[in-house]
């Protein structure tokens, strides 16, 4: 190890990629020192901007001789401080690792770098190859597909093909020790077509948050995209009779997507569980008829069908807007939830739990849903809104959450993309094998432990 002093450390980071590139100044820093969820700040020494691969070696090298952390960001937009340093350091923003460098029709993949945003795939492919669609969570455009894919993102095509983690085919990632690593078919073959049938490591960088090694390149499937689409709207008054409709929805093998709300505001909402089965047909003639399915299940299991006004309609098609549209009903529009992967039983006491967390501390209750792989998982988000501005107020937002963390683990679910507590938490319950394996591969792979020290921290 030798000392360098900030100024060392910078220099040598302009010559790597650039002065554009770098910053070390408090106004840049500002912002990354914060994310839109309720973490407090804390502070960042260096953001970096690498263009390149063989730039990216270069700054692990240099962050391993520093001893200086680094923190990989896609958009930074998960909401739970997971990219906001917790030991300082550097935070390495992807977003000029942009390139789409193939999309395979035939084995119908997206070879991507890692800064590529979900918007910038979404569009691509709407222009390019309008038969093909790409897993895409409801989060805002910017962010990242690898962000979203590395921490088992979910979005409307996962309660057909699983949460987004699942749709990974290979990575190329750089290790802590700098060593660039391809992983999935594309260790062994041109085509970056599968994960298998060779043992999976890929799993090993899957919400691990950066703390095993920087993804540089990824290929995620891709689906085909039908030409019509609509939403069956449903109203249920006990979430009680929520997880024998799901199933029974399930079963029809129809739905592309099923979402479901439960929320105070709007006042109309109140004292409703909105259910919304998302359809998909080649044909008008197609979705008629499984309108009158859908609708027929509803009917049978305490359901009602609810005939939403076409504007409704259009909206929730382009993007539903549960939690995010809950933090305008308060001044200050902050927001973060918990989302937790849950096992379906335990959803109706999780939603009455949760609202009696809501109304404790003042937050109308907002509670969302979306099956994955049909029932095998359910996941909750459990959203606090609160005004950024009012320190008793995000201080609520923050114990709600934790409150929240605790009930998902006492009802045998677990958080998702947990803050640094809700990690704690999770790990006080692991199965203390498990731990010890985690804590040893980290060591192994990790050992000056430059990788987003913190997270995941096994003591
Ligand atoms: C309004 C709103 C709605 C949302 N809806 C959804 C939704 O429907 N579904 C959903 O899944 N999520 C949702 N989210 C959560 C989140 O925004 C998304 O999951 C988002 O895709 C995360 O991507 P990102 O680029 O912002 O990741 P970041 O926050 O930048 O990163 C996520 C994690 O991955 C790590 N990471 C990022 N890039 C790399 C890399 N190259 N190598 C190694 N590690 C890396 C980071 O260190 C961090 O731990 C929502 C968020 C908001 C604000």
């Amino acid at each position: 190890m030798f000392e360098l002093n900030k100024d060392e450390i910078l220099s040598k980071l302009e010559e790597i990629v650039g002065k554009d590139f770098v910053t070390n100044k408090f106004e840049d820093l500002y912002i990354y020192s914060r994310d839109p969820g309720a973490s407090m700040p804390r502070p960042v020494d260096y953001v970096v901007m690498p263009k390149s691969v063989n730039e990216i070696q270069q700054i692990v090298k240099l962050a391993n001789e520093a001893k200086i952390s680094i923190v990989p960001m896609g958009g930074g937009l998960t909401l739970s401080g997971l990219v906001i340093p917790v030991k300082g350091g550097i935070v390495m923003d992807m977003k000029r690792m942009d390139k789409i460098l193939e999309i395979n029709e035939m084995s119908r993949y997206a070879l991507i770098e890692a800064g590529v945003t979900t918007g910038q795939l979404l569009s691509h492919l709407n222009e390019k190859y309008p038969n093909l669609q790409p897993p895409i969570p409801d989060a805002p455009p910017s962010a990242t597909v690898a962000g979203n894919v590395l921490i088992h993102g979910s979005g409307y095509l996962s309660q057909r093909y699983g949460d987004h983690g699942a749709m990974i085919n290979g990575i190329e990632v750089v290790l802590p020790n700098g060593e660039i690593c391809k992983m999935g078919s594309c260790a062994i073959s041109d085509y970056w077509f599968s994960r298998g049938p060779i043992p999976d490591f890929i799993g090993l960088f899957i919400s691990s948050f950066g703390t095993m090694g920087l993804i540089t390149k990824l290929s995620i499937k891709l689906y085909p995209k039908h030409n019509f689409r609509d939403i069956v709207f449903g109203l249920l008054k006990s979430p009680h009779d929520l997880p024998n409709l799901l199933l029974k929805i399930t079963e029809t093998n129809l739905a592309e997507d099923i979402l479901i709300g439960m929320q105070d505001k709007p006042e109309w909402m109140k004292g409703y569980i909105f259910i919304m089965t998302y359809i998909t047909a080649d044909a008008q003639e197609e979705i008629d008829r499984q309108i009158k399915v859908i609708k027929r299940v509803y009917n049978k299991h305490n359901a009602r069908f609810m005939k939403a006004p076409p504007k409704m309609q259009t909206l929730y098609l382009e993007k539903p807007i549960f939690a995010a549209g809950a933090a305008d009903y308060r001044k200050g529009g902050g927001f973060e939830y918990v989302g937790a992967f849950m096992p379906l039983e335990k959803v109706p006491e999780a939603y009455i739990k949760a609202a009696e967390i809501s109304n404790k501390y003042g937050i109308p209750p907002t509670i969302g849903s979306r099956l994955m792989s049909g029932t095998h998982t359910i996941i909750v988000f459990f959203s606090y809104s609160f005004n950024r501005a009012d320190p008793q107020d995000l201080e609520n937002a923050r114990r709600a959450l934790h409150e929240t963390n605790e009930l998902a683990l006492n009802l045998g679910g677990i958080p998702w993309k947990a803050e640094l507590t809700g990690q704690q938490l999770i790990l006080e319950k692991m199965d203390p094998t498990y731990k010890k394996l985690l804590k040893s591969i980290k060591g192994n792979l990790d050992p000056n432990g430059i990788m987003n020290p913190g997270n995941w921290e096994v003591n």
